[in-house]
């Protein structure tokens, strides 16, 4: 007997050991929740569901609905849930824009959108020359050439920058302070070119300002597609008129809320690791990938963790902020609360570059840890990632700096992000459940690591 026991156990060891080593290896464990993501699409189902309610402009009924849905699915997976009410502007954008001109050839109709928080055109629209600015370097140099005009923003994101957020960050001063600066020198009325990577028949919305303005003027973005027709009709015919007609307003700001969903940790509950996403989108699309995809990762990151048994020593808290796009107000009174409370956050992190392909992480902490976050490369690539950069980490964790703080963006791929983005095209058909799916297990994955080897600042 005692012969053939031995024998059984040189086959097979882990007969007798199985029982008291986990055999688990973080490799097991990240291959675990990638599978788990992909076989169960919780995030997806979640995004349809959110994306259902329809668009999500901040100020708007469906937005703070979207917050009660959410809260509900919380509270049914046993977070703790909370509301922090949020004073945000609402703007509404009234009738569908127009927008046309003529040329030797006949009329050509526009597809365009206003600005967010743009003014409304009078109401039977508005009609002058344009002026075409390709540079802001050109607006320097412009004298008296905008006035009672429409100024023409033309300025491309640049196709050169691999990574598209810089080529975007690059040219949105034209969406963002076109306004105001063309203002200044007498124009009457703004058409900027879409702020998209591709030449495409969608017009992309976007915040505005007219801080420091003394005369406010409407603000329209048109397609890619129709900007570049548009040049090339104003070089043939400068004299041409364009009309623009928008009724858009902005109106009083109402009550709104951050979702709070919390789970206590199981030993170091006063520290904190908060991850999110902002629940506000743009009116035109459902906002699916900006930032639905957001919302779904975080919450689905933790849900991912809960299903196995995995829920970090660490409290965990899941942010919904409200009203990223017009002012990050959810963020800010998200860190002000904190702040109060005296919340002790020790990791914080966001999702809110879209639901593609994860290829990475962006890392803004200390240099040691940023090290140590490093370690984990090659534990990732397997699904694909390999980008640890330091390219800041996300707008609304950001109002929580401070230098000890261990901040992580994800990073998706980023290729097709601006063509869909702020645009009529940001819906859940333009999500891949497979893509969204690894980055909630990517953001699981991050979280099991940093809270496992303790990656905070002592
Ligand atoms: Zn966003």
């Amino acid at each position: 007997m005692t012969r053939i026991f031995i024998w059984l156990v040189s086959l097979f060891p882990f007969l007798i050991f199985a029982q008291t080593i986990s055999p688990a290896t973080d490799e097991e464990t990240l291959k675990e929740i990638y599978t788990t993501a992909l076989v169960k699409n919780q995030g997806y189902k979640w995004l349809e569901e959110l994306t259902e309610m329809g668009p999500r402009l901040t100020g708007s009924e469906n937005a703070t609905k979207a917050v009660y849905h959410f809260q509900k699915i919380a509270d049914s997976l046993g977070f703790k849930t909370f509301l922090q009410p949020v004073t945000v502007p609402q703007w509404v954008r009234g009738e569908a824009e127009e927008a046309n001109y003529k040329t030797t050839e006949g009329k050509i109709v526009l597809n365009p959108c206003a600005l967010g928080g743009s003014i409304a055109t009078p109401k039977n629209g508005l009609t002058a020359p344009l002026f075409e600015i390709t540079s802001f370097e050109q607006l320097d140099t412009v004298t008296t050439e905008l006035e009672g005009k429409i100024a023409f923003y033309n300025i491309p994101m640049n196709p050169a920058f691999i990574n598209t957020f810089f080529a975007y960050s690059s040219s949105a001063k034209q969406r963002y302070v076109g306004a105001l600066e063309a203002s200044k020198k007498g124009a009457v009325g703004v058409v900027i070119r879409s702020l998209s990577a591709t030449i495409n028949d969608f017009p992309h919305t976007g915040s505005m300002t007219y801080k420091g303005a003394d005369v406010k003027i409407p603000a329209m973005a048109i397609s890619t597609l129709d900007a570049e027709q548009l040049s090339t009709n104003l070089n043939a015919d400068p004299s041409l008129e364009f009309f623009m007609k928008m009724n858009c307003e902005g109106k009083d700001s109402v009550t709104s809320y951050n979702l709070v969903a919390e789970i206590k940790g199981s030993e170091k509950p006063e520290e904190v690791i908060v991850l999110g996403g902002h629940i506000d989108s743009w009116d035109l699309g459902t906002g699916a990938h900006d930032d639905g995809a957001g919302c779904v990762h975080s919450l689905e990151a933790i849900w991912l963790l809960k299903q196995m048994d995995l829920l970090p020593k660490r409290t965990v808290r899941v942010v919904f902020f409200m009203n990223e796009e017009f002012g990050l107000n959810g963020a800010k009174v998200y860190a002000k609360e904190s702040k109060k409370e005296n919340i002790n956050h020790v990791i914080a992190i966001e999702s809110d570059a879209g639901g593609f392909s994860p290829r990475g992480i962006s890392v803004v902490a200390p240099d040691s840890l940023v090290a140590r976050v490093r370690e984990f490369r090659s534990l990732f690539e397997p699904y694909g990632l390999h980008q640890f950069t330091e390219t800041g980490s996300g707008a609304d964790i950001s109002q929580l700096y401070s230098k000890d703080l261990v901040m992580l963006g994800l990073r998706p791929d980023n290729h097709r992000y601006f063509d869909i983005h702020h645009s009529a095209a940001d819906v859940i058909e333009s999500v891949s459940p497979r893509e969204l799916e690894t980055g909630s297990a990517t953001l699981a994955a991050f979280i099991y690591l940093l809270d496992k080897y303790d990656v905070v600042a002592k």
